[in-house]
């Protein structure tokens, strides 16, 4: 799942056998052999274990789908169908993860691809097999399912959490004629994003620019995100120049394919009876609608601190002016360089504010063989924790350089980790899978904390500013952009909702004024940026409306990290019954619950303007 530019791909499973529609793991690309630093002889001793397991999840199939018809036969008939489902979906996920694993640790090896193939067939029949639960569960209706709940001790500790929320979707669930016809519009809803794969893969020609140095670039979406930080401004011009031109000659057929996209999710809204795309994307989670727009209303009243922010890095940088060109150079650059064992030590050390028991779980995990740490030939990209097999610990991907990034990508995996095991301490298999909204409070709270730790014990002028620098950068790039993207994507779906003509055109000028408002009036802005909204490839694919969770992720993160600072135990306490609780409520009542913390309010975003101020208060003084 890592989209646009952030990092922390986190594959969960779909873990109720009447939500196993989704396959685990799809959106990774890639595939290879049991290689890499991990030990993965926890999940299957070899191949031959693995395909066993693979054709006892296939034999099973049968006897699941003549459960069919039988959920209503009794409380006690109910849980014998659910138990069986579920721990044929629990091995099915350790079936597809060992091959996802290996076919991610060495993608040129063929036959693991062939495996992930077949596991994701597996997922299918499985899926086949299973499809009526949603609908037979709803027919039985509320007072029946509740009374079987009552009733059986297994429904009630397991199931009751799952069958309620498959209950919540009744007036959004078609009949099962219908639901064939939802499942079959899949692929077609696709094309948009696969019509933008291809013209951002190939169709578009890349340019190739010579930097002052005499470096020769070609200026693919890689080169791009490693060319824009360059210290020479009139390079950094030049690149922006080039590159955005390449995105803005193909305008007219990027904006039809999004075009297309929204028109797909307009079309999955109103089959399933919602008023409009919002309401259907925020469904699935539960999440209120006031999350989304208190978040977009606090996020523009905070923008002067945004402001002062580019103001204070033209300062720094020695600029005359500030463009959108001269956002990614670091204020300071810092030559220190970390290697595992101070990458461990150091992170353990920052997160001693989260108490013994979360400290001795990372301390012991980290001695494991679960991690996959460096960059190798053939090894995917990209960084992510996976912790979908229930019976097995987690494992980390990760493609860890020596420098801060690396340690923080450390840290903010190893928070996935971490909460995927205290989840499990709590929750039995069919309630730890948490959601993407407080997965990534977990991982974001560490990068708070290893910040801090870090410009606590820096000692030069520059260490200092160098990590209250990473600080503001995160926060622009993580709540801002993020919640700007939102915005986007908010005012796109709303044109189509009202009948509006939709186009490339539209879409730059609708960008274009977004970025005005976030930059502020002393950004400069070529005129070819406003094409940037097309390079987002998380816009074309899936459920629309994602990101705003990374902008709501580092405000909560941000939160807790002070709670527990100011306070003490109980806040600790706190954050991590939020861990415990996995998946046993929806996320915004999880925080609510167990935290206080009410994401539909403004508190949490003005509490994290607030700090992103006081770090520039810090610089100021600095300078
Ligand atoms: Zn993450």
């Amino acid at each position: 799942m890592l989209h646009t530019d952030r990092r922390g791909i986190l594959v969960l499973a779909a873990v109720m056998p009447f939500a196993a529609s989704s396959l685990p793991a799809l959106a990774q690309a890639a595939s290879g052999t049991a290689a890499g630093d991990w030990d993965l002889s926890d999940i299957y001793p070899d191949w031959a274990a693995w395909d066993a397991a693979r054709k006892g999840v296939l034999d099973a199939l049968p006897r699941l789908a003549a459960y069919k018809g039988h959920l209503g036969d009794g409380a006690e008939a109910m849980a014998k169908a659910m138990v069986d489902m579920s721990d044929v979906t629990k091995t099915a996920v350790r079936v597809y993860v060992y091959s996802s694993l290996s076919a991610d640790a060495d993608v040129r090896v063929a036959e693991n691809q062939e495996r992930r193939g077949q596991s994701a067939d597996m997922f299918t029949a499985l899926s086949e097999a299973t499809s009526w639960t949603s609908p037979e569960i709803l027919a039985l209706g509320k007072d029946r399912v509740e009374g079987f709940i009552a009733e059986n001790a297994t429904l009630k500790t397991r199931f009751a959490f799952g069958l309620r929320d498959t209950l919540r979707g009744a007036e959004h669930t078609l009949d099962t004629a219908g639901e064939a016809i939802m499942a079959s519009a899949g692929a077609p809803l696709a094309g948009p994003s696969d019509v933008r794969g291809q013209l951002v893969a190939s169709d578009i020609p890349r340019p190739t620019v010579t930097l002052s140095d005499g470096t020769e670039m070609r200026l693919d979406d890689q080169g791009y995100t490693l060319a824009r930080g360059t210290a020479n401004r009139d390079d950094r011009k030049k690149v922006f120049a080039e590159f955005w031109d390449s995105y803005a000659a193909f305008s007219n057929s990027l904006g039809a394919a999004y075009a297309s996209k929204i028109k797909g999710d307009v079309f999955r809204a109103k089959t399933r009876n919602y008023p409009n795309t919002l309401a259907f994307a925020l469904d699935g989670p539960n999440i209120p609608e006031g999350v989304y727009r208190t978040l977009v209303d606090e996020t523009n009243k905070g923008l002067p601190q945004l402001h002062r922010y580019f103001d204070l890095r033209r300062r720094i940088l020695g600029l005359p002016d500030i463009g959108y060109y001269d956002i990614y150079p670091p204020l300071v650059s810092l030559g220190r360089k970390f290697n595992l064992d101070e990458m461990r030590t150091i992170t353990l050390q920052a997160l001693a504010p989260l108490g013994p028991e979360y400290v001795g779980l990372l301390t012991e995990a980290t001695t494991k063989k679960w991690m996959d740490p460096r960059p190798r030939p053939g090894k995917t990209s990209g960084a992510y924790m996976n912790g979908s097999i229930y019976d097995v610990h987690p494992y980390l991907l990760l493609n860890l350089g020596e420098d801060y990034d690396g340690l923080s990508t450390y840290a903010h995996e190893w928070g996935h980790a971490i909460h995927t095991l205290l989840s499990k301490k709590q929750n039995p298999y069919e309630t730890y899978s948490y959601a993407t909204f407080i997965a990534e409070i977990a991982s974001t709270v560490n990068e708070v904390f290893l910040s801090r730790y870090m410009m606590e014990r820096a000692k030069t002028k520059e260490e200092k500013l160098f990590y209250l620098g990473q600080q503001l950068e995160n926060a622009r790039g993580t709540f801002y952009r993020q919640t700007m993207f939102a915005e986007f994507e908010l005012k796109a779906h709303e044109l189509a909702e009202n009948g509006e003509g939709l186009s490339g055109r539209k879409f730059a000028e609708v960008y274009m004024d977004l970025l005005r408002r976030y930059h502020g009036p002393n950004m400069i802005l070529p005129d070819n940026v406003a094409h940037e909204w097309s390079y987002i490839s998380h816009f074309f694919r899936g459920t629309p409306y994602y990101v705003f969770q990374y902008a709501t992720s580092i405000s909560a993160g941000t939160w807790f990290a002070k709670s527990i600072l100011d306070g003490g135990k109980a806040e600790r306490e706190a954050f991590i019954s939020v861990l415990k609780a996995g998946g046993s409520d929806y996320p915004v009542e999880i925080l609510r619950k167990k935290a206080g913390l009410d994401m539909t309010k403004p508190d949490v975003y003005r509490g994290f303007v607030a700090t992103m101020s006081d770090t520039m208060d810090q610089i100021e003084a600095l300078l």
